[in-house]
């Protein structure tokens, strides 16, 4: 995966201000869960991809995340 095209979230954790761990809702019809659309992000395939820690938390991704009720990009 090209660095350019991935989402560190233990580097964003750590820059984040205090109120950025509220849920984030999409912007067209406030819904919370997402998909990672891969192709909005640069990939060649459709789907995003995460990484995982030990524990299983997500600790990257790669992709734009894609509002499963609507269908709007998040970014
Ligand atoms: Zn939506």
């Amino acid at each position: 995966m090209p660095d350019s095209l991935v989402i560190d979230l233990n580097s964003h954790r750590r820059n984040a201000p205090a109120d950025a761990s509220e849920p984030l809702h999409c912007r067209e019809c406030g819904g919370e869960w997402f998909k990672l659309d891969g192709r909005a992000a640069g990939l060649d395939e459709a789907e995003g991809a995460v990484t995982l820690a030990g524990d299983g938390r997500v600790t990257g991704y790669c992709g734009v995340p894609k509002c499963m009720e609507c269908g709007a990009l998040a970014q």
